[in-house]
Parts: structure tokens; sequence; C-alpha cells
């Protein structure tokens, strides 16, 4: 059995050929009224989502993430600014009309209805012919690994299986986008992480453009082509898993996604396409600047550094290529893969390294101990002015 792709097949070019975005919110502002009192959940996103992305919205509780999937499906009505499928307005357009599905982390399937029922409930809606049902119904169980299961009820299915048959159930439709709420939300860690690896295929197998909505960034990093990271009702950086990873443009992105380091130094030095920062005696600390970020030497500029690309040792690394920071051991905490490392620096900021474990079982310093912590200048990355 094949499943079709059906993005593309259906995509409606724009007038100089190209595809039009599949999912586009412009200037989206949503406010609800609340027991007299306003409450803004989205404040102007701007977004273009392409056809066949899997992207995700990132952000913690009540940023406005399940808001901005219910506006893109219909469900709400923005009090600001337009929502367009494929290029065509459709922000007055009923949710049944859009073309898009949604699947929520509680599955909301039908309990008295067996597993292909509740597939074949959308195609049988629309008076689709019994065999065609068959067979559509049939391809999808194929598609999440469920054929042999048509006759179980939800209950008798486990918390992984009953996702896929939601899954199915929104796919079988045909949406040209799927809007998936918290999907692996009710899953434990492990399950979760296998039908992270599932999703993902099944995106790939069928084309659709997937729109993900998580709190878990681990999530996020692992399925996504883009993520928008989401904070108070807008976007704070969108990017590949790997831009917003290694290159967060805000404190808040630095915060939410991983663990990172924030560093702030006084400027001494300002060259064309980087800043040299004092840090406490002999610590020094190169940063590249990215376009549209002017510092002058005097001012305090703040940076992240991963925890990953940090070195420790007992002695001074020579010349001036590599940042430096001395500081004194604090925790050391062994990891398995890794062993963490806290250090104390001359500034007071504590910096946190991350080591592989993969040469030596030993620990290169313990509590107590005076380290130099460095790191290649292009692990720098600024954020703007310390305030
Ligand atoms: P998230 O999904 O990121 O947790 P939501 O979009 O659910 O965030 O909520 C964003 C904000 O909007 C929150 O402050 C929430 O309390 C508020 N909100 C959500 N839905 C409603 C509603 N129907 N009426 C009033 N306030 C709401
Ligand atoms: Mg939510």
């Amino acid at each position: 059995m094949t499943v079709t792709r059906h993005s593309g097949v259906r995509a409606d070019a724009a007038p100089d050929g190209s595809a039009p975005p599949a999912i586009e919110l412009v200037g989206v502002r949503k406010t609800y009224r609340a027991r007299g009192a306003d409450v803004t959940a989205v404040r102007g996103l701007d977004l273009a989502i392409a056809q066949g992305e899997f992207f995700s919205l990132l952000g913690p509780s009540g940023c406005g993430k399940t808001t901005t999937m219910r506006l893109v499906a219909g469900f709400e009505a923005p009090t600001a600014g337009a929502i367009r499928l494929q290029g065509r307005d459709v922000t007055g357009v009923p949710a049944d009309r859009r073309d898009v599905n949604m699947v929520f982390q509680s599955y909301a399937l039908f309990p008295h209805m067996n597993v292909f029922e509740n597939v074949a409930f959308g195609p049988r809606r629309r008076g689709a012919a019994k065999r065609e049902i068959a067979d559509r119904v049939g391809a999808m169980l194929e598609l999440v690994d469920l054929t042999g299961r048509e006759r179980r009820r939800p209950a008798e299915l486990s918390g992984g299986q009953q996702q896929r048959v939601a899954l199915a159930r929104a796919l079988v439709n045909r949406p040209r986008a799927l809007l998936l709420d918290e999907p692996l939300g009710a899953l434990d860690l492990k399950l979760r992480q296998a039908m992270q690896v599932e999703l993902k295929r099944i995106q790939r197998e069928v084309g659709v453009t997937f729109v993900h909505v998580t709190h878990d960034q681990g999530e996020a990093l692992t399925m996504s082509d883009r993520i928008a990271v989401m904070n108070e009702g807008r976007i704070e950086q969108l990017g590949t898993p790997r831009e917003v990873y290694e290159h967060p443009a805000t404190r808040f992105t630095a915060g939410f996604i991983g663990t990172s380091n924030l560093l702030s130094g006084e400027v001494a030095e300002v060259t064309a396409d980087r800043a040299v920062l004092r840090y406490g005696p002999a610590g020094r600390i190169s940063v590249p600047l990215r376009s549209g970020l002017t510092v002058a030497a005097g001012e305090r500029l703040e940076l992240t550094v991963r925890p990953e690309k940090i070195g420790i040792g007992p002695d001074a690394p020579d010349g001036d290529a590599l940042c430096r920071v001395r500081g004194t051991v604090t925790e050391v905490v062994y990891q398995g893969t890794s062993t963490s490392y806290s250090v104390a620096t001359a500034t007071g900021a504590d910096v946190v390294a991350f080591l592989q474990n993969a040469t030596s079982a030993d620990e290169i310093a313990v509590r107590g101990d005076a380290v130099w912590l460095s790191w290649d200048p292009r692990h720098s990355y600024a954020i703007g002015a310390a305030t």
C-alpha cells in the first residue's frame, strides 16, 4: 500500500510560479475578554510556514501557543491581523472549511468507537464510498503502524497507540496542514522519545505541513525544520534548531533552550566584526558582533556561551586565540556521558562547562580547584548591552 504525498500535488502556485506559504500570519493579535478584564494572548505575530515544513512553536505555558493554533484552525477569530492558507485569506472562514486538522494532547478519540470507526469518521461524514473508506483507513493504519488493531476500543490501547489513532484520524482527511498541540505531553519520557521519531517519519512520508506546539525544548530541537520561540505572545526568535540553539538572539531564548552561560564584561576594544571584553584579572573574551549590534569601548556587553563549548584546565591557555576566564570549581556532577563543572568566576558569575567522558573516566578538576575556562571565540554570542 502506498501513501500519496499530497503537498505539492495540490499546492496552488503564486503568480511568479513559486508556491505560497502553507500558513501565513500577518500582524495577528488576539485579546480575550474574560470576566471584565482583557487578556492579550497573542501580540502581533508575523509568521510564514512553508509547504511540507515541520514547524514548532516553542515556549513556556501561557505564552500564546494554543491560541495561535486555534486562530490558524479557525476556532478563534483574531482581534486584528490576517491569516492566509496557501495564499488565500481565511480570516473569516469557519474551521470546517479551512483544510487544516488539529490533534490535541488529550487525543479526543470517540471512546465508544473502535479504531477503524474512529479513523473512518471524517471520510464517512463526507460521504465517501465504503470501499474508498476501507482503503484510506487501511493505508492510514499502516502508516501509523496499527494494522491489525482495527477492532480495538481506545481504552484497550496504550497512550502511544491512542495518539497514533488520533494522528491517523486527522491525516485520513488529507488536510493541507496538521496542527499538533502538545501531542506527546501525556506520554512518559521513553514513549515520548520514540513517538518523536515516529511523528517525524510520518510527516516525511505524507509530506503534509506540520505545526507542532510544545513547551519541551528537546522535543522541538529533535523534530523541527524550524522553531519559533515564543514568549508573552510574541516571537522571540525564529530559526532552525541549530540556529536557535547555537545563536540564541535574546536572553529569554538563551535561558529557555538548553543550559546557557550568561556573561558580561567591559568592552576594551572594538574592531570591524568583534569586541574584546575584559573579564576579571587576566580574563579576556572575544565576541563576534553580528550585524545591527553596535558597541563602544567602555560599555558593558552581555553574551552567551554554551556549556559544551567550554574547555577546562589548570593552566592559562596559550596566546590570545582563545577566550579565557579564571575561576574556582564549586560543583562537579558526573552525568554518564559527560561531567558538569560549575565554576565561580572572577566577576562572580557562575559558568557551567560540560565535558565529555570520552577519553577519561577521571575528573579533570575537583571542588575547590582554581581553573581556567577557555573556548573558541566563535562560540561567544553577543546578546546586547548589559543592564
Ligand atoms: P499556551 O498554549 O502557550 O499555554 P494559551 O494560548 O493557552 O497559552 O494562553 C495564552 C494566554 O491567554 C494565557 O494568559 C491564558 O490564560 C489566556 N487565555 C487562553 N484562552 C483564553 C480564553 N478562552 N479566555 C480568556 N483567556 C484565555
Ligand atoms: Mg497550550
